[in-house]
C-alpha cells in the first residue's frame, strides 16, 4: 500500500526575508524552534536529526544548502549529490515545518567579506589538516544559519564529530543563544555510517567500507581493556590500509577539545578516522 502522507509538504523559502516572514508568527507565539542544517541528499541519518528535533521543539526548520565555502578546490562541490524532490518527500514524511533553501548568492552576495576563523577543536590536526579552510566555511555558514533562523536548538550528527565540537565552540564564543545538540551516528546493517557520499562508492569499495567502523569498534574495545593506544592505533591503521584505503588519520583524542588524548583512565575520549577509497573520502568516529 502506498504510504499516505501524515504531514503537509513543508513550505520552502529561499531568502532570509521570506524565512523570517514565515517564522514571525511562531516567534510571536514564543514556540520553541529547532534547526537541522543539511546539505541535502537526505538519508536516514538526516531524518533521525529531524525526528529528534520534532521531539525537542514545537517547530522544525531544515536547511538545505551545499555550502561552497567549505569545499576545497579539488573537492566534490560540483558533483555533490543533489536530490531535491526526494529530499522534500522525506521531510514531508518526517513532519518538518519549513525548509530554508537559499542559493549561494543569498548566503554570499557580491561584496561578502566576513569569514570566521575557528581555532580550538578546528586546529588539532584532524580534518582541519586534510581540508584546509573547511571549518572556516562550516563555522561561517552555520553562524549565518543561526542568525537567519534564530532557533532555540540546533541538531547536528556525531557523524561529523569534529564539526560538532567546532560549532559548539563557535556558538559559545559568539554568544549565539542556540543550544547545540549532537545526535548518534546512524549506520547501515554492516556498520558503515550513512553518508550522502556513499553513493560515490563502487561495489568493491562499498564492500570494503565497513572496515572503518569495524576497526573503530575493535580499537575502542582494546583501549578500554587497557592495551596501549599507540599499538592499537598502529594495528588499526594497518588493517584499514590492507582493505584498500589510503588513511588520513586514525587518532584517539579528548572527546571535547579533540587534543591528543591524555593517558588517564577517566577523561572521555573519542576515536576518529578519515580515509580515502577510490575517489571517496569517508569519516567515522566512536566513543571510547
Ligand atoms: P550533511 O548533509 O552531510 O552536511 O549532514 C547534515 C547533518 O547530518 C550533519 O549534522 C551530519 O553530522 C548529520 N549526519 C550525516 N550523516 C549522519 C549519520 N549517518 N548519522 C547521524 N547524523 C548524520
Amino acid at each position: 500500500m502506498a504510504k499516505t502522507a501524515k504531514h503537509k509538504r513543508p513550505r520552502v523559502v529561499k531568502s532570509v526575508k521570506a524565512l523570517r516572514d514565515a517564522m514571525s508568527d511562531w516567534r510571536k507565539r514564543k514556540l520553541p524552534i529547532a534547526l537541522v542544517p543539511t546539505m541535502g541528499a537526505l538519508h536516514a541519518g538526516h531524518i533521525s536529526l529531524v525526528d529528534l528535533a520534532k521531539k525537542s521543539a514545537k517547530k522544525v526548520v531544515v536547511s538545505i544548502f551545499v555550502n561552497p565555502t567549505q569545499f576545497g578546490p579539488n573537492e566534490d562541490f560540483s558533483r555533490y549529490p543533489r536530490t531535491l524532490e526526494a529530499d522534500l518527500d522525506k521531510l514531508t514524511q518526517a513532519g518538518a515545518d519549513l525548509v530554508f533553501m537559499p542559493d549561494a548568492k543569498e548566503m554570499y552576495p557580491e561584496g561578502f567579506s566576513t569569514m570566521l576563523t575557528p581555532s580550538g577543536p578546528a586546529a588539532v590536526g584532524l580534518d582541519d589538516k586534510f581540508r584546509p579552510g573547511h571549518f572556516s566555511g562550516v563555522a561561517t555558514v552555520v553562524a549565518k544559519l543561526f542568525t537567519s533562523v534564530m532557533p532555540d536548538i540546533a541538531i547536528f550528527g556525531d557523524k561529523d564529530y569534529q564539526q560538532l565540537q567546532v560549532i559548539k565552540t563557535m556558538a559559545r564564543d559568539l554568544h549565539l543563544p542556540v543550544k547545540v545538540i549532537g545526535a548518534p551516528v546512524i549506520r547501515e546493517k554492516d556498520g558503515l555510517a550513512l553518508s550522502s557520499r556513499n553513493v560515490y562508492l563502487s561495489a568493491a569499495d562499498r564492500a570494503a567500507a565497513p572496515i572503518l567502523h569495524k576497526t573503530l569498534k575493535q580499537s575502542a574495545k582494546a583501549i578500554k581493556q587497557g592495551e596501549a593506544a599507540d599499538a592499537v592505533l598502529a594495528r588499526g591503521r594497518e588493517q584499514i590500509a590492507a582493505a584498500g584505503f589510503k588513511i588520513d588519520y586514525l587518532e584517539l583524542r579528548d572527546a571535547a577539545t579533540l587534543a591528543p588524548a591524555p593517558e588517564d583512565k577517566k577523561s572521555k575520549k573519542r576515536l576518529l578516522v578519515a580515509a580515502k577509497i577510490g575517489n571517496t573520502r569517508l569519516i567515522d568516529n566512536i566513543a571510547v
